[in-house]
């Protein structure tokens, strides 16, 4: 559990350095709930970035997390709202409908980024290398940079020629 202060700062320590904790962090849900698992205590909790890069466990929690991700997204209540723009061995891109926004859930790093639709054009545009966190994650997305300048986002698709039914779009 992470728990913060009411000035924003965290109480929580670090468990792999065992210092207070301040941003960058790491942290995911609580999503191994086997208590004999080796890794049981690292999960629902926070750790500063750098300590979960050269964390000797972090390819394997981060593939761990991933997994449950994929999990998740396959037995979500309303998939419907989430469908799926990339999937491979390395990541799962998904665009929320209701929220309008993109999620790249990414193996290497265990990450779920969130970027909004109109934030994508720049995000991607080279936007995503400053805000992303640096080593595992800014490594997993320009690899996957290829592919994703080519997705199109369901909320921006361009009816075709011919169906003038929709109105144009305001905003
Ligand atoms: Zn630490």
């Amino acid at each position: 559990m992470i728990v913060t202060k009411a000035g924003g700062g965290f109480v929580s320590k670090c468990p792999l350095c065992g210092q207070n904790l301040a941003e960058p962090i790491f942290a995911t849900s609580h999503f191994i709930g086997d208590k004999s698992h080796d890794l049981y205590r690292f999960s629902d909790a926070a750790m500063h970035w750098t300590c979960y890069v050269h964390w000797p466990h972090q390819a394997r929690f981060a593939q761990l997390y991933f997994e449950a991700g994929l999990r998740a997204s396959e037995r979500g209540s309303q998939p419907q709202y989430w469908p799926t723009l990339l999937k491979s061995a390395d990541a799962l891109v998904r665009y929320g409908l209701v929220v309008n926004e993109v999620s790249v859930l990414l193996r290497r790093s265990g990450t779920d980024i969130r970027i909004t639709q109109s934030d994508w054009p720049q995000w991607l545009h080279g936007g995503w290398r400053d805000q992303c966190h640096p080593e595992l994650e800014r490594d997993a997305l320009a690899e996957l940079m290829p592919e994703l300048v080519k997705l199109t986002l369901p909320g921006l698709i361009v009816p075709l020629a011919g169906n003038n039914s929709l109105p144009p779009k305001t905003n």
